[in-house]
């Protein structure tokens, strides 16, 4: 990507046809982003409503962590909550009291719905509303779902932070918000790069703290960090504020198209631009370079998981020279992946959603050299002798930026290596 300016996303893989597939799928559940969701707000709490099974996941998910006082918990379910032999919103209380008592650092609860809150018709929704009455407002009570009947294990951020749109107060002044959770880390790489690009009003949802949540309106222009943020972006939207259309920012290529149509809406002249990125950007070349000798020539088939796939495909092919068989992911959310769509050259399948037997007959086909898939998946293609990336690590991993780029290349260099290290 040489001349940045005015640029029209079209053509590439944006008018390919979406092979959609219906059929048993295997992907974690939206309460596996309660793990990086709490690291990012300091001052919440999420409280799960669920099974032991939620319980379990979610101890799982956070590996080994073990924490003073952690910020995530489960609120049991019993077998006499299931039969509607009690009243579940006085135990919910009792709960909410006995955790509100002791832990004053808690300024945001989030009321987490689960697939058996969500069998027995659990309201939530009346008992956050219920529950912010009493303890406002010193503390904010939220709910939202995080159920396997309803989110892939990405979407629970996404309907973590819709639930919180409705709440935000309205101004009229001009700024920029971003738009999803970021590592502090990468975040403030970020707003070093707008402040001295001159866009000193930035916000973020999610903020670190209660206290500095932002106010939305439609002077504010919002620029999205991950591609599965679709019902915040509609939300934010029908608020009258504005999504700035870019592709996502991993990589070299996609980092300076996401900045310079963030630049372009705030009006930053062209020179100006090239003269705060030129220095990152350059970095970020030259730890490609770097990165992606091992990946050049090689074949890669995503299998749908994180909904990262379609910017993390464009990155492969365009910056790291590799070749995408099958690009499969939950959901294609064209609008807010359109650039990235039209960036990618034509070639590869874009499936969406899975029927996991036939999927697996079309990789196991196409023996790609790097595999990337859910952890469910991942031991049985090894054991089949195919390289398999985690998608699950990507989330986790701050992998965002031109700082990042190299390491992002890097993590799917690792699978290449394992086997390679297997087969001597
Ligand atoms: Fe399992 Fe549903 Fe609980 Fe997720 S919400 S852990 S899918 S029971």
């Amino acid at each position: 990507m040489n001349d940045l300016s005015n640029i029209e996303y079209s053509g590439g893989c944006l008018d390919t046809p979406i092979l959609k597939q219906r059929g048993q799928r295997e992907v974690f559940c939206g309460l596996t982003s309660i793990i990086w969701l709490h690291r990012k707000m300091q001052d919440a709490f999420f409280l799960v409503v669920g099974s032991r099974t939620c319980a379990h996941l979610l101890q799982s998910a956070a590996g080994v962590m073990i924490f003073a006082e952690p910020r995530f918990g489960t609120a049991i379910l019993e077998e006499k909550d299931l039969a509607g032999m009690a009243d579940a919103h006085e135990e919910l209380d009792r709960e909410v009291e006995k955790l509100l008592s002791r832990r004053p650092d808690i300024k945001q609860l989030f009321l987490v719905g689960s697939c058996p809150s969500e069998v027995i018709k659990l309201d939530l929704s009346r008992a956050a509303e219920r529950l912010s009455k009493i303890y406002a407002p010193a503390v904010r009570v939220l709910n939202y779902s995080g159920s396997g009947i309803e989110t892939t294990f990405t979407q629970g951020e996404d309907t973590c932070l819709a639930s919180m749109v409705p709440i935000l107060q309205k101004t009229d002044h001009r700024q920029l918000l971003l738009v999803g959770a970021l590592p502090d880390v990468v975040e403030d790489q970020f707003l070093a790069i707008f402040s001295q690009l001159g866009i000193q009003n930035v916000k973020t949802l999610p903020s670190r703290n209660k206290s500095e949540t932002p106010s939305i309106g439609t002077n504010t222009s919002f620029a999205l960090v991950q591609p599965f943020l679709g019902d915040t972006a509609e939300a934010l939207e029908g608020c009258g504020s504005k999504r700035i259309d870019a592709p996502f920012p991993f990589g070299e290529e996609g980092t300076t198209g996401w900045l310079k149509a963030i630049a372009d809406d705030f009006g930053i002249d062209k020179a100006k631009f090239e003269e705060v990125i030129s220095a990152p950007r350059a970095r970020a070349k030259k730890a490609l370079q770097q990165a992606s000798i091992k990946l050049s020539g090689k074949s890669v088939f995503f299998f749908p998981d994180s909904q990262l796939e379609v910017p993390l495909a464009r990155f492969l092919i365009n910056e790291c020279g590799m070749r995408a068989i099958e690009v499969g992911s939950p959901y294609v959310h064209k609008a807010l992946l359109r650039a990235d769509l039209a960036l990618i050259p034509p070639g590869p399948t874009i499936s969406e959603g899975q029927d996991v037997e036939l999927q697996l007959d079309r990789c196991r086909k196409a023996k790609p050299d790097i595999t990337v898939c859910g952890l469910g998946l991942a031991n049985p293609l090894e054991g089949e002798g195919l390289s398999t990336k985690w998608a699950i690590e990507l989330v986790f991993t701050p992998v965002h930026g031109y700082e990042q780029a190299g390491d992002l290349a890097s993590l799917f260099t690792r699978p290449l290596k394992r086997r390679e290290a297997l087969k001597l």
